[in-house]
């Protein structure tokens, strides 16, 4: 239980929180346990279609409200000539390297978790640690109104568990090397343990060559919906052929959010 610094973040997105521990102070680290135990009980299963679907998250269960009545939510649509010129975006940096990888079906999607501390992305002096990567089919993030095949998830938090994610649209072309060895061994049942994966993931191939981007403040894509999440969105694909995107298909037809109102955000564009 004390792997779970959060519970509502570790439930829903799996992160291994364990290296955070120590971080946090007696009090708080059993309050949260009190909170993961109550959450474990009482949150709401959700799915992609159907009566638990997107459109009905935010009814499913209280924790989930902020899917409906959230006024940041993700993903969105980016429209490329509403993107307002001048505006100064956050200086990002991103530091990864070959990293060792479990792996994860949770149900919703494939999960490579690590422990390892080394990847950092930066914003605006702002320190976050990789903690998973996972894909969605199609993509979540919209491009005036289209959707890639797919869609990477490099999920990062602070040490306030402040989260950061990296969005990287797939699409169908050469295989993915860097990729290989995870599917090679993706999971087609949900798994109860993650499996652990013995070639390092270079991480660095994962990211397009043109690290021109999108920013803009959002929320989790799968529920509780939490918002105050730093979003990067790449503008420039990656590559994965077509039997590897067919191999996260067969598992997961169909994962991906339906993209919300903008309201009052601006998106900005970072070169
Ligand atoms: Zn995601």
């Amino acid at each position: 239980m004390k792997k779970f610094a959060y519970p509502f973040l570790a439930i829903s997105l799996g992160l291994s929180l364990g290296a955070c521990s120590e971080q946090v102070t007696e009090t708080d680290t059993l309050e949260q346990e009190q909170t993961a135990e109550a959450n474990q009980v009482k949150t709401a299963a959700w799915s992609y279609e159907g009566g638990t679907g997107p459109e009905n998250w935010g009814e499913l269960d209280t924790s989930y409200s902020a899917c409906t009545n959230g006024q940041e939510q993700s993903p969105i649509n980016v429209e490329f000539s509403k993107i307002p010129a001048g505006n100064t975006t956050a200086n990002t940096a991103i530091h990864y390297q070959a990293t060792p990888f479990s792996l994860a079906n949770n149900g919703h999607t494939i999960q490579a978790n690590t422990t390892a501390k080394d990847n950092t992305l930066v914003i605006d002096g702002k320190k976050y640690e990789l903690a998973q990567f996972h894909f969605h089919t199609p993509s979540e993030h919209q491009f005036n109104g289209q959707h890639y095949d797919m869609e990477l998830h490099l999920v990062h938090k602070d040490a306030e568990e402040h989260l950061a994610v990296l969005g990287v649209m797939i699409q169908e072309g050469e295989k993915n090397e860097a990729l290989s060895a995870l599917w090679e061994a993706l999971p087609s049942e949900k798994t109860h343990e993650d499996i652990s994966i013995e070639s390092p993931v270079p991480l660095q191939a994962l990211l397009p060559k043109d690290q021109t981007s999108f920013q803009y403040n959002g929320s989790l894509t799968t529920p509780p919906c939490t918002e105050e999440v730093e979003w990067i969105v790449f503008e420039e694909p990656i590559q994965m052929s077509k039997e590897q995107i067919q191999d996260f298909q067969r598992i997961f037809p169909e994962n991906h959010r339906p993209v919300q109102p903008l309201n009052k955000r601006d998106v900005l564009q970072a070169e």
